[in-house]
């Protein structure tokens, strides 16, 4: 459900048996509505809470569900439904998600509003569930490109005037897009495929327009604050985006009007070039935290409303100190030093601002203070504007906590693949990467760290989901069997985590011991456990005691991280305890890479086991003493007293 929980509410539409069937699981796991029509009515789905029932035309059906729906799955032929929904489409920045799937889930077509809508991604994310191919017509998508009107969302950009259709066909045409990017993030930028058209204003000999070299450029996005004007004459397309940087300062009399307050902005905004969809959120003095006109401006905008204690104030330096505001409230400026303290919060990934820094450099500082008043208007506002070296991504960010099974693309459950095509950000070790990557892409952001740096892939990982992205975390196997999951959860814990920011969701994998269990049979089949061999971070005491504990009491043993380069002894003393309990013929199997090209399955007895190359990617299974081994098979019997 979380995943689909930037498409509610979502409605499903089928006027048939088999496309109602194709249609219902995907209701039940993506959190939506199916509607079918009366006739099809039959006395099990009376229990069934997503399934409703609808009377008369389809066509005034849809149009009494157009409004309040962002994203309509149908079960029908696409003309029909291209016909249903052609009176109601209006645009595609309003426009829901409509996508439309084949009657028998083999095929799931995104027809409208597939970049600002999200009908590809929810396409993706239908078509991983089902199993069925995706199809996507936008001209980036082809060319394994981002969309040139979705790069900035998960950033939190605001997309600003501009000739979108344009820009975007510079793009798919495949011609030279000059981007000049002033402020946000560029982490966008890290993960184009080669050949991509963007040419980044480093690049010095583009950027005059009247030089030679811009003839080749077809099109400009900008990036920053600025509100720029373009001209309707030009013959270059032009865009821009505006990643939340700007932080106001509001200082106001007590009973100042929200109207007040919004020309004072508005008006601040519009004298010096700052685009208003630039704003970040609105600072103030905490005094002021209930002040009507300005939370109820906030909510009109959906601004954060941030607030700051005198003492906080105090302790910033500021252009235009007030002796007169001092004596009132108890810190020399409000809008100023609200608006610095503020930038300079978002000045990284995480808040880290704390009440004794008092070293906020005032360069931050785009707009002084601005004393607005209006005739008509009661009291009086002040305004000052500062920017943030980061944007505010205004987003509630997400961990989703992936296991992608032991490396073979059909071993991914539905759930997980779905989480992966859904996240802004993907982090994991690199060889997990590659092996998923056709389940990526473009406009992801891909970071891979080497095995040995987990932790810091948690950090990584947090940082990014405390920004508001969504991010996955990828493990081999499962993420909660010697995976992701702990470390990240752990270091959620550690950081004073309230459990519910930034959202948490974990998929589970097959793990390694059922992916080499599967390979020879059934050897698992009754009690068994997991020991792994690593005392990087576990002390070896603890893994001999539990070694000797599962000899002991006759437990199948899968033995994770059997042995590295390093830690050679490991498996030999383990061995050695085996045998004090277990026969030495007992059953064992070795399986390396098991779902992996390089697969390598050896069955043999517990004498024996040392003779065998073992390495980090290898799981060892042990026989309990009724386990045994017949032609390629390894056989744990279901119970003990068959033998
Ligand atoms: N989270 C993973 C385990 C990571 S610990 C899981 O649930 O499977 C790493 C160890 O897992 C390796 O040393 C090896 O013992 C085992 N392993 C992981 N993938 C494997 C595979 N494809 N075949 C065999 N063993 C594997």
């Amino acid at each position: 459900m979380l995943l689909f929980q930037d498409f509610h509410p979502l409605v499903a539409i089928a006027t048939t048996p088999t496309a109602a069937q194709t249609l219902q699981p995907l209701c039940h796991s993506a959190g939506g509505t199916l509607w079918l029509p009366e006739s099809l009515h039959t006395s099990e789905q009376n229990n069934d809470p997503t399934v409703s029932f609808y009377q008369g035309s389809l066509k005034s059906h849809i149009a009494s569900l157009w409004q309040n729906h962002r994203a309509f799955i149908f079960g029908l032929a696409t003309g029909a439904v291209v016909r249903l929904i052609a009176p109601l489409l209006q645009d595609k920045s309003s426009d829901p998600a409509v996508i439309v799937v084949d009657e028998t889930g083999q095929f799931v077509i995104s027809l409208c509003s597939g970049h600002q809508g999200k009908a590809d991604q929810l396409t993706r994310m239908i078509a991983l569930q089902l199993g069925a191919t995706p199809i996507l017509t936008g001209g980036s998508t082809g060319l394994n490109l981002p969309a040139v009107d979705m790069v900035g969302i998960p950033f939190g950009w605001q997309r600003g005037e501009g000739d979108w259709t344009g820009v975007s066909a510079a793009v798919a045409k495949g011609e030279r897009v000059e981007v000049i990017q002033e402020v946000g993030s560029t982490l966008w930028q890290n993960h184009l495929p080669s050949g991509h058209p963007f040419v980044f204003d480093a690049d010095e000999e583009t950027v005059d327009v009247n030089s030679a070299n811009s003839q080749s450029i077809n099109a400009r996005i900008w990036i920053s604050f600025t509100q720029r004007r373009f001209s309707p004459d030009s013959d270059l397309p032009k865009v821009q985006w505006h990643p939340r940087v700007l932080w106001v300062g509001i200082g106001c009399e007590r009973g100042t009007s929200r109207e007040l307050i919004e020309t004072a902005i508005i008006q601040t905004c519009q004298r010096h070039h700052l685009a208003l969809s630039a704003i970040a959120g609105i600072a103030t003095i905490d005094i002021k935290a209930s002040e009507v006109g300005l939370v109820e401006f906030c909510q009109a905008h959906d601004f954060p409303l941030r607030t700051f204690p005198a003492k906080v104030l105090r302790s910033v330096t500021v252009p235009t100190p007030s002796t007169v505001v001092d004596q009132a409230v108890g810190s020399p400026s409000v809008a100023e030093a609200a608006a610095l303290v503020c930038s300079e919060r978002f000045s990284a990934c995480s808040e880290r601002f704390s009440a004794s820094d008092t070293n906020v450099p005032t360069t931050n500082l785009l707009v002084k203070k601005q004393i607005v008043r209006a005739d008509d208007q009661p009291g009086a506002v002040t305004v000052a504007i500062a920017v943030a070296e980061q944007e505010y991504t205004g987003r509630i960010g997400q961990l989703l906590l992936v296991g992608m099974g032991p490396g073979q693309l059909d071993q991914i459950t539905p759930a997980a693949k779905t989480a992966l095509s859904q996240a802004d950000a993907v982090i994991g070790y690199s060889l997990y990467i590659d092996l998923i990557s056709p389940i990526l892409h473009p406009g992801q952001i891909i970071e891979s760290l080497p095995i040995t740096q987990e932790r810091q892939r948690a950090q990584r990982a947090i940082e990014l989901a405390q920004w508001g992205l969504t991010v996955a975390v990828v493990s081999s196997g499962d993420c909660g069997i010697y995976g992701m999951a702990g470390l990240v959860l752990e270091e959620l814990k550690a950081q004073g985590w309230d459990g519910k920011t930034p959202r948490v969701q974990v998929f589970p994998g097959i793990t390694a011991l059922q992916a080499a269990a599967s390979r020879v049979g059934a050897p698992l089949m009754h009690d068994f456990c997991a020991i792994s061999l690593s005392n990087l971070l576990t002390p070896w005491d603890v893994i001999e005691k539990r070694l000797n504990a599962a000899a002991q009491a006759d437990f199948v043993i899968a033995l994770y991280n059997p042995r590295s380069r390093t830690r050679i002894e490991q498996l030999t003393i383990a061995h050695r305890i085996l045998l004090q309990y277990r026969s030495p013929q007992t059953p064992v199997a070795i399986v390396r890479s098991a779902y992996r090209e390089d697969e390598k399955i050896t069955l043999s007895t517990l004498d024996k086991l040392l003779d065998i190359p073992i390495d980090m990617l290898t799981t060892v299974l042990i026989g309990n003493q009724s386990t045994r081994l017949h032609g390629d098979w390894m056989i744990t019997p279901r119970g003990y007293y068959r033998f």
